[in-house]
């Protein structure tokens, strides 16, 4: 990777976590996630609304941690914003492979989220990287209600 290239995804990632999209309280949400990756101290509370369709209709989040969890969890309620659950996991699993392995099959559906590629080089940042997204996954689940989510919950990958 050139270093401009990398400095762009620094300055996308520094942008999301000093200014987060969509952070804030959401008023009557159908489902409350907390999720938390106890491995770097990062939290985040999500709120989801769904559509009449079963899409996420609008979420919000509030947090605190690292930049790297921050801006995924900018970018990703950007993302999942009126999609469906399906759309929701197929993104999911795009992503994920993105940060576990730096390739992804379909790099236009991703968008900006292609940008967090780069963790893939810092294994211990792929927890950050996929908080917010083990949450959305979770809200899909619970239809309603709360429920919490760690990233500590999935088997280890490399220790
Ligand atoms: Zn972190």
């Amino acid at each position: 990777m050139n270093s401009d290239l990398e400095e762009l995804y620094q300055q996308v990632i520094l942008d999301h976590s000093r200014r987060p999209r969509n952070f804030g309280e959401l008023a009557d949400p159908a489902v409350r996630v907390h999720g938390d990756n106890p491995s770097c101290g990062d939290e985040i509370h999500l709120a989801v609304k769904f559509g009449p369709g079963d899409e996420v209709e609008e979420l919000k989040f509030t947090g605190s941690g690292c930049a790297i969890s921050q801006a995924s969890a900018s970018l990703m309620t950007m993302k999942v914003k009126g999609k469906s659950p399906s759309q929701i996991r197929s993104m999911l699993d795009a992503f994920e492979k993105l940060v576990t392995t730096g390739r992804e099959s379909h790099p236009q559906s991703l968008g900006d989220l292609g940008l967090l590629a780069g963790v893939h080089k810092f294994p211990q940042r792929v927890k950050c990287a996929m908080l917010a997204w083990r949450a959305i996954e979770q809200a899909l689940q619970e239809d309603a209600g709360q429920a919490i989510v760690s990233t500590e919950a999935e088997p280890s990958q490399s220790e």
